[in-house]
């Protein structure tokens, strides 16, 4: 073979997309009895043991899966370096219909297979995984997190989440302030689900104006009432006057569409993948004077919860403390993205690239 044509096997293809995004290893698993077809995708492990959810999906084909997991496995990479906790990126996808597929049988499978990886990946529960299933994963490995407290797990990650995001958000607030006080801002929240609700609190304790939707109008009147904050509608919630817009529902709201509407002045929220495109959008809003607090950053309270429970001797007080510091790394990043004239998201994956160099360097001295 010519050394073109080596080349070019070399850049296409796997190997191609799996050297552009910076992976170490994907397993795909298969299991003919029952009907089993999943995707294990480990990004990196300089910092510790791949750690990342399982998300069961019916995708429409098997690209679908394998981009889907290499992007979230690199997310997770960059969430444990910038949130200080020693762990790598990984995740895995298990595609078809959660409804119908899911038997004790097929989890316990999947479960063998995390299990075969020694610990180089360890699961947890995310979109269509229920507390029965990760059971079922657990009864073939013990590299599993996330569980309940009543299995000595540290239970619902929430309310850790909201913390940290709610602690992001001060800081932006006084990047772009000069105070952090939330007092009078007039704050957006999209989506008020586990995450969304336990930060409606936070925001109503300090006296902010808060405006609500969801997608669920019963939920939603419920919430308001509860709370007495505002509710708005599904599509209205990008036009409304606003300091804060806080996505705490899907990713990509933030993207060409949204960002000519907003009126806010920050972007600080719950959800994963704000920017429908992580590098145009982080520029556009800086065009447009809108501070964005990065979301692997300021939702990484979950992750500090199940690193915790991972680590033993688990103490929610001791977790709580952990997700304040997103504080202060959120006004560094900040800072840096000023200093250096780039995105926010930019800064944040920087500090985070350089964490896992600095800490890999050290990781080979003896
Ligand atoms: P959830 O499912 O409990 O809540 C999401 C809420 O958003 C629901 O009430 C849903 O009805 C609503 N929603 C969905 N589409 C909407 C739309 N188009 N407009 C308005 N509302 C809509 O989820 P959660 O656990 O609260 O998580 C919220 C977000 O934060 C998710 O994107 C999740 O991936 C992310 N996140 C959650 C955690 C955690 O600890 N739960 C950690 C990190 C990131």
């Amino acid at each position: 073979m010519e050394v073109k044509e080596v080349e070019k096997v070399k850049e296409s293809g796997i190997f191609g997309t799996l050297s552009q995004l910076g992976h170490e290893q994907v397993v795909f698993c298969h299991d003919e009895a029952t009907g089993l077809k999943a995707i294990i995708a480990i990004h990196n492990t300089v910092l510790g043991p791949a750690l990342g959810g399982t998300r069961m999906w019916n995708y429409s084909s098997e690209q679908e899966a394998l981009t889907d997991v290499l992007r979230l496995s690199r997310g997770m990479t960059f969430k444990a370096a910038i949130s200080g906790i020693n762990l790598g990126g990984g995740k895995a996808v298990i595609i078809g219909d959660a409804k119908t597929m899911k038997t004790e049988a097929f989890l316990r499978r999947f479960g063998k297979f995390v299990n075969s990886l020694n610990g180089k990946y360890i699961t947890a529960e995310d979109v269509n995984m229920k507390t029965i299933d990760m059971e079922y994963i657990n009864m073939e490995t013990k590299h599993v997190t996330g569980l309940p407290e009543s299995m000595g797990g540290g239970g619902d990650p929430s309310p850790v989440t909201a913390y940290g995001v709610y602690m992001g958000m001060k800081a932006t607030a006084k990047k772009v302030y000069g105070s952090d006080s939330l007092t009078g801002k007039r704050v957006a929240v999209q989506g008020v689900g586990q995450v969304g609700m336990h930060l409606v609190e936070y925001l109503v304790k300090e006296k902010a104006e808060v405006s609500i939707t969801d997608l669920f109008e019963d939920k939603v009147k419920a919430i308001a009432k509860q709370f007495g904050v505002k509710a708005v509608g599904q599509d209205e919630i990008y036009d409304i006057d606003s300091d804060i817009y806080a996505p705490c529902a899907l990713g990509a709201t933030v993207n060409d569409e949204t960002i000519s509407r907003l009126k806010c002045s920050i972007i600080a929220g719950a959800a994963n993948n704000q920017l429908k495109d992580e590098v145009r959008h982080g520029y556009m809003l800086m065009d447009k004077s809108i501070t964005y607090a990065p979301d692997f950053l300021i939702n990484a309270g979950g992750l500090i919860n199940v690193y915790n429970e991972f680590l033993g001797n688990y103490n929610r007080n001791r977790v709580f403390e952990q997700a304040e510091k997103i504080y202060t790394t959120c006004l560094n990043i900040l800072n840096l993205a000023e200093n250096e004239k780039i995105s926010s998201q930019e800064a944040a994956i920087k500090l985070s690239e350089k964490r896992i160099a600095d800490i890999g360097r050290v990781r080979m001295t003896r």
